[in-house]
């Protein structure tokens, strides 16, 4: 077995998450996401050396393709197996620092690689179960677990005579003929060692440590923060009057929700977003549409236990701090070094080529939305909370498009088979499931990933729908990475997580158009998991910069919105009669609607982490007075809030985005050059797709991305086919 993980951990465990609606990202600790790219350990002698222990975390598991034995693992077995997992690890590491022999790539890079795969194997399971079946034992445990983990990540980075040898084996990488993937796996061991502090003096070692704990501390308390203020607010409304404009679906939802939480007679409403969104959009209550708006909007900004504004300041500073100590001007120049953008001016320079347009567009939405509430003699003057709900009658108007017409297509078993069936026809592949293999909640499914000839190449769990232990958004994340043992292709075990409108009494879960895309997004990131075929844990799937690893999740949304698919898998969930033409028409023909907004609110992020990860001072004013001045520095328009506030921006305060929220654009940028080659070659051509899997979603982190992309492209990424998708050239 070779796994492994640790420093690593970094990059394979951090979840992608999708574009729109991720919201709550997994917690990284901090120092390991600092350090970019990562690395893992592992080690030949681990079987030697294994305790018999009656942990099962520590055992080699006896499931289906060894998957994680979920019922059998128990809270209090956690913390015991963390500890004994990093004292093997520990053992590994001494095992190869003490080795006497000379340093070579085999004992001291390819043995670190294979070191720590225990470790690996309980806190793949634990980070992925903090994520999707949390609940407050489960945070003690993190908060627990954190401070270890920092710490031991720290010893590895900062051991002085590990470095040695990896830095004498870097010294001469030029003599050793390594592969390609060698080479890659030797340069970013080393540079994730320089990067982790490996070359500080002893006393900014043990600032370095310091620091690291508290910004692993401070991330978990951001995400719980933000999860307590989510929960937090609810609205039951007793009175049908305050349903008027809802739909019928929704109305039913709110009832089934309020029942789950103990009221008759009532419809409850909360944030998470399949109750949030159709509530601002179709609710004729202007004043409960405020109420729930601003009840999203205001969570960690409460001045309560959970407000996280002093927490926002001590982690910008404090990566200021780190980001100084490492040799950086700021914590975003530290980030992108590590990154295909560079530096933050290359950030700024992209977002700077979209903003201002988008901006424009969106005041003339803005014009059109304010003429429609007039001409209705609403007499009043839009505000963000009226954006929703009159965009919506602004679309209806100009393309007779409802989106709850379209739900009754967009079942969800149909959409999941349609996504199914176009990476079938792109790639060969078929999705069994298989209710024989181990599921961590009722609510999950399995399924084998088989190629052609009926051999799996990997186990793919999806779970669609909210719940309280659930975080809000949508993302992919591994259990295990492919990789090869002693020559033997070791297969993933992937996870895509959503939070889905749910099934009701009478209805099975139709989505809307939006998680349509969603599904798409997070089952492109899927496959570049799936598909992977990479020597090494730490370069394989995912493991590539984070404005590159958008782009094949990104990509896959195209499939959605074409023709073909839709009106091949599409189909009503009563009659089963597919997408009518005319309704497909619609869709297109309002692509664009409402791209000033979606872009501006979406842009205004990106500003605004950069502008908190590009300070080069502490930070000592006020975190909502530092957020309006750079809203209005990039001029967006008070009726769109920035899409994440600074006190709920999880992806960038409890997740892996730090100075990378840009990221999404960056990727799309590529994306839509990338899709260009299949729609100019057919958006199912084989060879395209053959060269896209065998570039790209195979070759996970082995190589420079940008190189990658050349091998598919034949040339570096155009912005044209990005400027026209979102209408701005
Ligand atoms: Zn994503």
């Amino acid at each position: 077995m070779c796994a492994a993980f640790f420093l690593y951990r970094l990059l394979s465990n951090i979840k992608w998450y999708h574009k729109l609606k991720q919201e709550n990202m997994k917690r990284i600790i901090g120092m390991i996401l600092l350090s970019g790219i990562i690395f893992t350990a592992c080690n030949t002698e681990i079987k030697k050396e294994e305790k018999m222990s009656t942990n099962i975390l520590l055992q080699k598991f006896d499931t289906p393709f060894g998957v994680p034995p979920f019922a059998q693992i128990k809270q209090e077995d956690y913390v015991p197996a963390y500890k004994e997992a990093i004292q093997q690890h520990k053992a590994e590491i001494e095992a190869i620092v003490n080795n006497t022999d000379e340093p070579t790539f085999e004992n001291t890079i390819e043995a670190l690689e294979l070191s720590g795969q225990l470790l690996g194997q309980v806190d793949n399971i634990f980070e992925n179960l903090t994520s999707a079946l949390t609940d407050s034992t489960m945070q003690a445990i993190a908060k627990e677990v954190s401070p270890l983990m920092s710490a031991h990540s720290d010893d590895i980075y900062l051991n002085n005579k590990l470095f040695t040898r990896i830095k004498a084996v870097y010294n001469q990488k030029d003599k050793l003929e390594l592969g390609t993937e060698q080479a890659m796996l030797l340069d970013k061991t080393y540079k994730g060692f320089v990067r982790g502090g490996a070359n500080l003096a002893d006393k900014d070692k043990e600032t370095l440590r310091g620091l690291n704990k508290e910004l692993g501390m401070l991330a978990l308390q951001f995400g719980e923060n933000v999860l307590a203020e989510t929960n937090a607010f609810e609205m039951l409304l007793t009175d049908e009057a305050d349903l008027a404009g809802l739909p019928e679906g929704i109305k039913q939802a709110a009832v089934a929700n309020a029942k789950d939480h103990g009221h008759e007679n009532a419809w409850l409403f909360t944030l998470d977003k399949p109750s949030l969104i159709p509530f601002i959009t179709y609710s004729d209550k202007r004043d409960l549409r405020e109420k729930m708006f601003k009840g999203y909007i205001m969570r960690g900004d409460n001045n309560n236990v959970n407000d996280n504004k002093e927490v926002v300041k001590s982690l910008v500073n404090l990566r200021l701090e780190k980001a100084n100590l490492l040799g950086f001007k700021n914590h975003a120049s530290f980030i992108l070094d590590n990154n295909m953008a560079k530096n933050p001016e290359n950030a700024f320079d992209l977002m700077g080529k979209v903003m201002p347009s988008a901006i424009e567009i969106a005041k003339k939405e803005r014009e059109e939305l304010q003429k429609l509430a007039d001409s209705e003699g609403a007499n009043i003057t839009i505000e963000a909370w009226d954006w929703w709900y009159y965009s919506e009658k602004v679309r209806k108007a100009k393309y007779d498009l409802d989106e709850e017409q379209l739900r009754p297509y967009f079942k969800l078993e149909n959409v999941r088979d349609g996504v199914f069936a176009v990476a079938g026809k792109l790639y060969g592949l078929k999705f069994v499931r298989n209710t024989e293999i181990p599921v961590y909640h009722k609510d999950a499914e399995a399924y084998e990933v088989q190629n052609a000839d009926g051999s799996v190449m990997g186990i793919l769990y999806m779970d669609f729908f909210p719940r309280a232990s659930k975080r809000a958004g949508a993302w992919m994340t591994s259990y295990r990475k492919q990789h090869y043992n002693n020559g033997e292709n070791v297969i993933p075990v992937i996870s895509v997580v959503c939070n889905f409108t749910k099934p009701t009494a009478d209805k099975p879960s139709l989505l809307n158009y939006d998680e349509v895309s969603t599904l798409f997004h997070e089952f492109g990131h899927a496959l570049h998991g799936l598909l992977s075929d990479c020597q090494y844990t730490s370069l394989s799937g995912t493991a590539v910069p984070r404005d590159f690893v958008e782009m094949p999740s990104q990509i896959m949304e195209n499939w959605a919105s074409e023709p073909e698919v839709m009106k091949a898998y599409f189909t009503h969930y009563k009659t089963g009669e597919a997408i009518p033409d005319a309704l497909i028409e619609k869709i297109q023909k309002s692509g664009k609607f409402n791209a000033g907004f979606a872009i501006s609110e979406y842009t205004a992020a990106a500003y605004l982490d950069m502008a908190w990860h590009t300070i080069t001072e502490p930070f000592t004013g006020d975190v909502n007075t530092f957020e309006t001045e750079q809203m209005n520095k990039i001029g967006l328009i008070n009726e769109i809030v920035v899409r994440y506030r600074s006190t709920y921006f999880s992806h960038i305060f409890a997740g892996g985005y730090s100075a990378g929220y840009y990221a999404y654009m960056w990727a799309e940028v590529i994306d839509a050059d990338a899709f260009q080659a299949f729609t100019e070659a057919g958006i199912f051509d084989k060879a395209t797709a053959k060269s896209f899997r065998e570039n790209i979603l195979s070759r996970g982190g082995t190589e420079d991305a940008m190189e990658l992309y050349k091998k598919f492209r034949g040339r570096e990424p155009k912005i044209d086919a990005y400027l026209e998708r979102k209408g701005l050239n």
